[in-house]
């Protein structure tokens, strides 16, 4: 190895810390974090991974300090500044969505006009209700934004959601969704061709497209491989294997992770035995 190793922004800690430290490890990245360590090598390869909060990626990637990162899509849309989003990732799945109280008489977009907003994204929202054509006044907070309005700091509030149960709890009721996010790969806008990044990104999108499917083998009657057939049309044509027994056949086929409680059934009822559903570390199509 030589030359200045790739940098690759990761977050160091909050919601898209562990599963990217998964993603990055089925991806094939070794590498040994000690405590509070900000730059990590990946042993056999000529990266370094920072460490860093998710907040300060798309910074870090726009100023060139990281050749790549890891950061949630509504970070990438309040930094406003000029990053290339590679790839979604398939975590850290939320929505910004516009909130009030419960005994707000908000019910849509144009009765946010004239209401204070509290955000942590307080770029996104003022995009979006301009977009609208709706004025409001941004309350910018850094956390807590869903106490803001018991406060009477702000009448409503912009924030993150995954399952709404934090907003409820703070007695909010989301009127209208801002934008949906998920954390993403990301590098700089126009950035020069860098051969550990075309790796790392081929090695990290191969196994989030294998987790979206599922590697299914079963044993079928030749009789029943037309009707079983019709029920895995997949992306790709199965295999069809010739058994001992010459009535029979093994069929290997690639299927939607999301469809697989549905075919299951229909390929017994279509005479399928032995069914096996196995996991695929990476896909590369
Ligand atoms: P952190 O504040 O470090 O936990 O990370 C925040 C990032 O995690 C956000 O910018 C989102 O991209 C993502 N995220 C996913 N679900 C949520 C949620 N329910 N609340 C806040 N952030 C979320």
């Amino acid at each position: 190895m030589s030359g200045t190793a790739m940098r690759f922004a990761i977050p160091n800690k909050g919601r898209l810390e562990a599963p990217t430290a998964r993603l990055l490890q089925q991806a094939g990245f070794r590498y040994e974090r000690s405590e509070r360590s900000l730059a990590v090598p990946v042993l056999d390869r000529n990266i370094e991974l920072l460490f860093v909060r998710a907040d300060d990626i798309c910074e870090l990637v726009t100023d060139g300090v990281a050749d790549l990162g890891v950061t949630g899509l509504d970070l990438v849309a309040e930094s406003g500044a000029e990053i290339e989003v590679l790839a979604d990732l398939g975590y850290g799945h939320c929505r910004l969505a516009a909130a009030v109280p419960n005994a707000s008489p908000v019910e849509s977009v144009a009765d946010f006009e004239g209401l204070r907003v509290a955000t942590s994204h307080p770029n996104t929202t003022a995009r979006f209700f301009a977009d609208k054509g709706v004025t409001v006044r941004t309350i910018p907070l850094r956390g807590s934004v869903e106490v803001a309005p018991k406060l009477d700091i702000a009448d409503a509030v912009v924030d993150l959601i995954s399952s709404g149960s934090t907003m409820r709890l703070n007695g909010l009721r989301p009127v209208i969704d801002v934008i949906e996010s998920q954390a993403a790969l990301v590098r700089p806008q126009g950035a020069e061709e860098i051969t550990e990044v075309d790796q790392a990104v081929t090695m990290i999108t191969s196994v989030v497209a294998a987790r979206r499917k599922k590697y299914v083998l079963m044993n079928a009657p030749v009789s029943a491989v037309a009707d079983i057939r019709a029920l895995i049309p997949g992306f790709d044509a199965p295999s069809i294997v010739p058994l001992a027994d010459p009535t029979m056949v093994a069929i290997h086929s690639v299927v939607d992770a999301g469809s697989i409680w549905d075919v299951i059934p229909r390929l017994k009822t279509a005479g399928a035995s032995g069914i096996l559903v196995l996991p695929i570390e990476q896909l590369l199509l």
